[in-house]
């Protein structure tokens, strides 16, 4: 599905890059996983991956700073000679009722999930122009359409992700680039083991397929739009939530 195909996931130590990482191994891509700390579990993935046959180089950045994001892309196109996959993954939350939220807890989620994405969509964009072709997919979040108490700075970040995408696919479609959103609802990873059971027990109530999803579903999606199955979509946001948001 995706043989020989380079791929750039940011954030794919753990969670949902994780998932994406190890399904894009099996279908073949030649990986480069980005993590900013999570080292311990980069180097356990990279040894996964090629113990199934998998190629995979890990690239550590900080994709919130411009010259970082440039050196994991820079550093990905040396390494396998082309990018034809980013997948924007990478992304914090720093809940908190807007009263309360500090300019820091705004700026560091804006910064990481917003403008990191911007970052790496550049500088991947630059190799892909000149390729005429290329594959990029935003994980934004269901909080982006609808809001959520408590995530002023979230719902922006992932609203802005949605934007962005549509801007810049309208702007690179000409050049045979792809550029589609990802929304994911309620996801078994680190992200959402920080809510309380009560809260939980609530959204699960709120969820029609009344399930978390886990990070393998999201993958899928995501698989599929790097895929050439996907040829004929672009500005798109594909909605992985069992159902919250219609
Ligand atoms: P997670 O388990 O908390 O993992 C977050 C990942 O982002 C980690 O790999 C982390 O790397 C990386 N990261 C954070 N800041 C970074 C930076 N400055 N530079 C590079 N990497 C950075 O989160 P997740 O649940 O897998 O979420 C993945 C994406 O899905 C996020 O964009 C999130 O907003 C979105 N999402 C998640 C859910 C959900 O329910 N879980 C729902 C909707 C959307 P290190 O560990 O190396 O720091």
């Amino acid at each position: 599905m995706l043989n020989g195909k380079v791929a750039v996931i940011t954030g794919a130590g753990r969670g949902i890059g994780r998932a994406i990482a190890l399904q894009f191994a099996e279908y073949g891509a030649k990986v480069v996983i980005n993590y900013r700390s999570s080292i311990g579990q980069v180097e356990e993935l990279l040894t996964t991956i090629k113990n199934a046959g998998g190629e995979a180089i890990a690239i550590q950045a900080d994709i919130s700073r411009e010259e970082e994001a440039k050196k994991l892309i820079e550093e990905a196109k040396k390494h396998f000679g082309r990018l034809d996959v980013l997948v924007n993954n990478a992304g914090i939350t720093k809940d908190n009722l807007l009263m309360r939220m500090s300019e820091d807890d705004f700026n560091s989620v804006m910064d990481i999930n917003l403008k990191g994405t911007f970052l790496c969509t550049k500088h991947a964009a630059t190799i892909m122009l000149k390729q005429r072709s290329g594959k990029i997919i935003n994980i934004s979040s269901v909080v982006g359409l609808t809001g959520n108490m408590g995530q002023a700075n979230y719902a922006a970040s992932k609203a802005g992700v949605i934007g962005m995408t549509k801007a810049v696919a309208r702007e690179l479609a000409c050049r045979g680039i792809t550029v589609n959103a990802v929304a994911p609802g309620f996801i078994e990873t680190d992200m959402t083991d920080q809510l309380s059971e009560k809260v939980k027990e609530a959204t699960i109530a709120s969820i029609p397929l009344k399930r978390y999803g886990v990070a393998s579903e999201v993958a899928n999606v995501v698989s599929f739009l790097a895929s050439e199955a996907a040829n004929y979509i672009t500005g798109q946001v594909l909605q992985v939530d069992g159902g919250l948001v219609m």
